[in-house]
Protein backbone atom coordinates (compact mmCIF):
# COMPACT_ATOMS: atom_id res chain seq x y z
CA UNK A 1 0.00 0.00 0.00
CA UNK A 2 1.46 3.49 -1.32
CA UNK A 3 1.90 5.47 2.20
CA UNK A 4 2.18 9.40 1.60
CA UNK A 5 3.24 12.32 4.51
CA UNK A 6 0.17 13.45 5.70
CA UNK A 7 0.81 17.01 4.34
CA UNK A 8 1.91 15.98 1.20
CA UNK A 9 -1.89 13.96 1.14
CA UNK A 10 -3.75 17.35 2.20
CA UNK A 11 -1.43 18.87 -0.97
CA UNK A 12 -2.83 16.20 -3.44
CA UNK A 13 -6.00 16.95 -2.65
CA UNK A 14 -6.06 20.06 -3.62
CA UNK A 15 -6.71 21.26 -0.41
CA UNK A 16 -4.11 23.76 0.48
CA UNK A 17 -0.57 24.06 0.31
CA UNK A 18 1.90 21.47 1.55
CA UNK A 19 3.24 24.19 4.06
CA UNK A 20 -0.16 25.45 5.07
CA UNK A 21 -1.54 21.55 5.14
CA UNK A 22 1.61 21.56 8.25
CA UNK A 23 -0.01 24.68 10.20
CA UNK A 24 -2.93 22.88 9.86
CA UNK A 25 -2.09 19.89 11.61
CA UNK A 26 0.22 21.39 14.13
CA UNK A 27 -2.98 23.65 15.15
CA UNK A 28 -5.12 20.25 15.44
CA UNK A 29 -7.40 20.61 12.55
CA UNK A 30 -6.45 17.40 10.76
CA UNK A 31 -7.85 14.23 12.18
CA UNK A 32 -6.87 11.02 10.70
CA UNK A 33 -9.48 8.17 11.23
CA UNK A 34 -11.28 10.39 13.67
CA UNK A 35 -7.94 11.14 15.48
CA UNK A 36 -6.46 14.28 15.74
CA UNK A 37 -2.53 13.93 14.56
CA UNK A 38 0.04 16.92 15.26
CA UNK A 39 2.95 15.01 14.22
CA UNK A 40 4.00 16.04 10.53
CA UNK A 41 5.49 13.20 9.41
CA UNK A 42 2.78 10.93 10.03
CA UNK A 43 2.19 8.58 7.24
CA UNK A 44 -1.27 8.08 5.66
CA UNK A 45 -2.30 5.80 2.27
CA UNK A 46 -5.65 5.71 1.03
CA UNK A 47 -7.37 3.32 3.61
CA UNK A 48 -6.95 6.26 5.88
CA UNK A 49 -9.66 8.60 6.67
CA UNK A 50 -8.42 11.81 6.90
CA UNK A 51 -10.49 15.18 7.51
CA UNK A 52 -9.57 19.05 7.75
CA UNK A 53 -11.68 20.83 9.64
CA UNK A 54 -14.05 18.35 9.96
CA UNK A 55 -14.00 18.14 6.50
CA UNK A 56 -13.17 14.69 4.58
CA UNK A 57 -10.65 15.07 2.60
CA UNK A 58 -11.73 13.46 -0.61
CA UNK A 59 -14.61 11.00 -0.64
CA UNK A 60 -13.88 7.46 -2.02
CA UNK A 61 -14.03 6.95 -5.25
CA UNK A 62 -17.19 5.54 -5.93
CA UNK A 63 -16.73 1.78 -7.36
CA UNK A 64 -19.25 -1.16 -7.92
CA UNK A 65 -18.96 -4.24 -8.79
CA UNK A 66 -20.43 -7.46 -10.28
CA UNK A 67 -20.16 -10.41 -7.52
CA UNK A 68 -21.19 -14.22 -8.35
CA UNK A 69 -22.63 -14.85 -4.86
CA UNK A 70 -21.64 -18.88 -4.15
CA UNK A 71 -24.37 -20.22 -2.17
CA UNK A 72 -24.01 -20.71 1.48
CA UNK A 73 -23.35 -16.54 1.59
CA UNK A 74 -25.06 -13.92 3.42
CA UNK A 75 -25.92 -11.01 1.20
CA UNK A 76 -24.25 -8.81 4.12
CA UNK A 77 -20.98 -7.08 5.32
CA UNK A 78 -21.12 -8.99 8.92
CA UNK A 79 -23.29 -11.85 10.18
CA UNK A 80 -23.81 -12.73 13.99
CA UNK A 81 -23.64 -16.04 13.66
CA UNK A 82 -19.86 -15.93 11.89
CA UNK A 83 -21.45 -17.24 8.57
CA UNK A 84 -19.19 -16.40 5.51
CA UNK A 85 -20.84 -12.94 4.11
CA UNK A 86 -20.26 -10.95 1.03
CA UNK A 87 -17.11 -8.78 2.30
CA UNK A 88 -15.46 -11.51 2.70
CA UNK A 89 -14.72 -11.73 -0.88
CA UNK A 90 -13.90 -7.85 -1.33
CA UNK A 91 -11.28 -8.06 1.78
CA UNK A 92 -8.24 -6.78 -0.62
CA UNK A 93 -9.97 -4.08 -1.92
CA UNK A 94 -9.53 -0.73 -0.84
CA UNK A 95 -13.07 0.76 -0.92
CA UNK A 96 -15.33 -0.23 1.83
CA UNK A 97 -18.37 -1.78 0.07
CA UNK A 98 -21.88 -3.27 0.24
CA UNK A 99 -24.78 -5.21 -1.32
CA UNK A 100 -26.92 -3.49 -3.08
CA UNK A 101 -30.10 -5.62 -2.26
CA UNK A 102 -30.35 -9.49 -1.38
CA UNK A 103 -29.84 -12.85 -2.58
CA UNK A 104 -31.28 -15.37 -0.21
CA UNK A 105 -28.53 -17.29 2.06
CA UNK A 106 -28.68 -20.47 0.21
CA UNK A 107 -29.11 -18.56 -3.34
CA UNK A 108 -26.24 -17.76 -5.90
CA UNK A 109 -25.47 -15.76 -8.48
CA UNK A 110 -25.28 -12.03 -9.57
CA UNK A 111 -25.85 -9.71 -7.08
CA UNK A 112 -24.06 -5.73 -7.92
CA UNK A 113 -21.79 -4.51 -4.39
CA UNK A 114 -21.06 -1.14 -4.26
CA UNK A 115 -19.73 1.84 -2.06
CA UNK A 116 -22.42 4.19 -4.02
CA UNK A 117 -24.94 5.46 -1.95
CA UNK A 118 -26.69 7.37 -4.61
CA UNK A 119 -26.62 4.14 -6.97
CA UNK A 120 -27.79 1.88 -4.14
CA UNK A 121 -31.02 4.33 -2.92
CA UNK A 122 -31.59 4.55 -6.88
CA UNK A 123 -31.78 0.59 -7.27
CA UNK A 124 -33.19 0.00 -4.43
CA UNK A 125 -36.19 2.01 -4.61
CA UNK A 126 -39.00 0.32 -5.73
CA UNK A 127 -39.99 2.49 -8.37
CA UNK A 128 -36.59 1.99 -10.24
CA UNK A 129 -37.76 -1.10 -12.30
CA UNK A 130 -34.57 -3.48 -12.95
CA UNK A 131 -35.40 -7.01 -14.29
CA UNK A 132 -34.04 -9.81 -12.65
CA UNK A 133 -33.96 -13.21 -13.94
CA UNK A 134 -33.66 -16.43 -11.95
CA UNK A 135 -33.05 -19.57 -12.69
CA UNK A 136 -35.06 -21.83 -10.15
CA UNK A 137 -34.68 -25.74 -10.04
CA UNK A 138 -38.33 -26.56 -9.13
CA UNK A 139 -39.82 -29.61 -7.95
CA UNK A 140 -42.51 -31.31 -10.54
CA UNK A 141 -43.05 -29.64 -13.98
CA UNK A 142 -44.83 -26.48 -14.37
CA UNK A 143 -47.39 -26.81 -16.94
CA UNK A 144 -48.81 -24.15 -19.43
CA UNK A 145 -51.19 -23.18 -16.36
CA UNK A 146 -49.07 -22.66 -13.93
CA UNK A 147 -46.25 -20.75 -16.20
CA UNK A 148 -49.39 -18.74 -17.27
CA UNK A 149 -50.26 -17.71 -13.32
CA UNK A 150 -46.35 -16.73 -12.86
CA UNK A 151 -46.50 -14.64 -15.77
CA UNK A 152 -50.11 -13.10 -14.67
CA UNK A 153 -49.30 -12.71 -11.18
CA UNK A 154 -50.05 -14.55 -8.08
CA UNK A 155 -50.71 -13.73 -4.93
CA UNK A 156 -48.04 -13.02 -1.91
CA UNK A 157 -49.21 -11.92 1.58
CA UNK A 158 -52.21 -10.64 0.12
CA UNK A 159 -50.20 -8.91 -2.84
CA UNK A 160 -50.65 -9.55 -6.53
CA UNK A 161 -47.14 -10.01 -8.06
CA UNK A 162 -46.44 -7.80 -11.49
CA UNK A 163 -46.63 -9.30 -14.80
CA UNK A 164 -43.72 -11.79 -15.06
CA UNK A 165 -41.85 -13.73 -17.70
CA UNK A 166 -41.73 -17.40 -17.29
CA UNK A 167 -40.62 -19.86 -19.31
CA UNK A 168 -39.83 -23.55 -18.71
CA UNK A 169 -36.05 -24.32 -20.03
CA UNK A 170 -35.98 -27.75 -19.33
CA UNK A 171 -37.60 -30.31 -17.31
CA UNK A 172 -36.43 -34.00 -15.80
CA UNK A 173 -39.19 -36.48 -16.15
CA UNK A 174 -37.07 -39.27 -14.17
CA UNK A 175 -36.94 -37.52 -11.09
CA UNK A 176 -40.10 -34.96 -11.98
CA UNK A 177 -37.95 -31.95 -11.24
CA UNK A 178 -37.58 -28.77 -14.10
CA UNK A 179 -35.45 -25.61 -14.07
CA UNK A 180 -37.49 -22.56 -14.60
CA UNK A 181 -36.65 -18.82 -16.02
CA UNK A 182 -38.60 -16.36 -14.15
CA UNK A 183 -37.85 -12.79 -14.83
CA UNK A 184 -39.22 -10.23 -12.36
CA UNK A 185 -38.51 -6.66 -11.46
CA UNK A 186 -39.86 -6.01 -7.57
CA UNK A 187 -37.87 -7.24 -4.81
CA UNK A 188 -40.63 -9.10 -2.38
CA UNK A 189 -38.27 -10.98 0.30
CA UNK A 190 -38.62 -15.00 -0.68
CA UNK A 191 -40.14 -13.59 -4.01
CA UNK A 192 -39.37 -16.69 -6.66
CA UNK A 193 -39.81 -19.56 -4.18
CA UNK A 194 -43.19 -17.74 -3.03
CA UNK A 195 -44.16 -17.44 -6.62
CA UNK A 196 -43.18 -20.44 -7.49
CA UNK A 197 -44.14 -22.78 -3.80
CA UNK A 198 -47.47 -20.70 -4.97
CA UNK A 199 -47.86 -22.18 -8.07
CA UNK A 200 -47.35 -25.61 -6.74
CA UNK A 201 -43.60 -25.84 -7.52
CA UNK A 202 -41.31 -25.77 -4.33
CA UNK A 203 -38.00 -24.43 -5.29
CA UNK A 204 -34.87 -26.61 -4.73
CA UNK A 205 -32.24 -24.15 -6.10
CA UNK A 206 -31.77 -20.31 -6.93
CA UNK A 207 -29.72 -18.64 -8.84
CA UNK A 208 -30.34 -15.25 -10.37
CA UNK A 209 -28.86 -15.22 -13.74
CA UNK A 210 -29.30 -11.14 -15.14
CA UNK A 211 -29.58 -8.09 -13.79
CA UNK A 212 -31.11 -5.43 -15.92
CA UNK A 213 -28.32 -6.06 -18.48
CA UNK A 214 -25.51 -7.55 -16.73
CA UNK A 215 -25.44 -11.01 -16.48
CA UNK A 216 -22.21 -13.54 -15.47
CA UNK A 217 -20.91 -14.32 -18.36
CA UNK A 218 -17.21 -15.75 -17.85
CA UNK A 219 -17.38 -15.44 -14.34
CA UNK A 220 -17.15 -18.20 -11.46
CA UNK A 221 -18.87 -18.40 -8.13
CA UNK A 222 -17.02 -15.89 -5.55
CA UNK A 223 -15.64 -14.17 -8.23
CA UNK A 224 -15.95 -9.80 -8.31
CA UNK A 225 -15.73 -7.77 -11.61
CA UNK A 226 -15.68 -4.22 -11.28
CA UNK A 227 -17.93 -2.38 -13.63
CA UNK A 228 -16.51 -0.19 -15.67
CA UNK A 229 -18.09 3.62 -16.42
CA UNK A 230 -20.26 2.93 -19.62
CA UNK A 231 -21.91 -0.07 -17.30
CA UNK A 232 -22.22 2.24 -14.22
CA UNK A 233 -23.77 5.12 -16.27
CA UNK A 234 -26.46 2.82 -17.91
CA UNK A 235 -27.49 1.48 -14.39
CA UNK A 236 -28.33 4.97 -13.22
N1 LIG B 1 -36.32 -14.56 -4.69
C1 LIG B 1 -36.03 -15.47 -3.73
O1 LIG B 1 -36.86 -16.27 -3.36
N2 LIG B 1 -34.80 -15.47 -3.22
C2 LIG B 1 -33.83 -14.62 -3.62
O2 LIG B 1 -32.71 -14.68 -3.12
C3 LIG B 1 -34.16 -13.69 -4.61
C4 LIG B 1 -35.41 -13.67 -5.12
Amino acid sequence: EHEVRLQKAIADAGVTSRRKAEVLIQQGQVTVNGEIVRELGTKVTTHDHVEVGGVPLMKQRAVTYLFYKPRDVISAVSDDKGRPVVSDFFADKPERVYPIGRLDYDASGLLLVTNDGELANLLMHPKFNVDKTYLAKVEGIPDAAALKQLRQGVTIHGKTTAPAKASLKSSNQVKQTALVYLTIHEGMNHQVKLMLAKVGHPVQKLKRERYAFLDLTGMQPGETRRLNGSEVQQLY
